[in-house]
């Protein structure tokens, strides 16, 4: 299986044809995709004027567009090699952290779903490595109340993902499903109220 990096040369190879081109690229967001694949795609097709279907787009724009998902990659993939040192460092402190902390990052190790936007058609629309900045700070700090991206305020408890973990809070802002570990419970409750709120007033 060919890996991320002779993926993005295949992008930028100007003797593959753009059908390779393309494809290329959406093999890329097999290995990095902070929001999943289609809606990770869905967003680097509006930034860069791609068409979703074409199927011989502008080669510039296929190569901006890939520019955008490798800064992002660059940052992530920076954090958690901080990330697992840190851990390693508490972790021979004896210093505990919820389960939850550690299985968040477990699934999301290497980037795919950081930010994982169920509805493929909603997602930030700021460049990727912006809204990865915004999470990994939110992942440095205490946990908050508000979406770490948006700071929208009123998440909303979902279930029927159609990824891990399944269910969660799905920020109303934004799109994005808050990682548990950067809420507070009550933030937490606040998202199952919300829902239940939801519920009795379809019923
Ligand atoms: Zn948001």
């Amino acid at each position: 299986m060919a890996g991320f990096r002779s993926l993005a040369r295949q992008v930028r190879d100007p003797r593959n044809d753009l059908a390779l081109r393309r494809y290329s690229l959406r093999k890329c967001l097999e290995r990095f995709a902070p929001y999943g694949h289609r809606a990770t795609w869905d967003h680097l097709c509006r930034r860069h004027r791609i068409g979703p279907e074409d199927r011989a787009p502008d080669p510039a724009r296929l190569v901006a567009a890939l520019e955008e998902l490798e800064a992002a990659r660059a940052v992530w993939l920076a954090y958690e090699v901080e990330f697992a040192a840190r851990r390693k460092r508490e972790k021979h402190a004896g210093l505990r952290r919820p389960g939850s902390f550690d299985d968040w990052h477990r699934r999301t190790w290497g980037g795919f779903g950081v930010a994982w936007c169920d509805d493929p058609r909603t997602h930030p629309v700021e460049p990727l490595a912006v809204v990865l900045g915004r999470m990994i700070a939110a992942l440095r700090a205490q946990p908050g109340t508000l979406c770490p991206v948006c700071r929208e305020s009123r998440l909303v408890w979902s279930q029927d993902l159609s990824h891990e973990p399944w269910f969660g809070p799905v920020c109303s802002g934004c799109g994005i499903l808050v990682p548990q570990p950067v809420l507070t419970p009550e933030a937490l409750s606040r998202a199952k109220a919300a829902r239940r709120g939801e519920l009795a007033s379809v019923a």
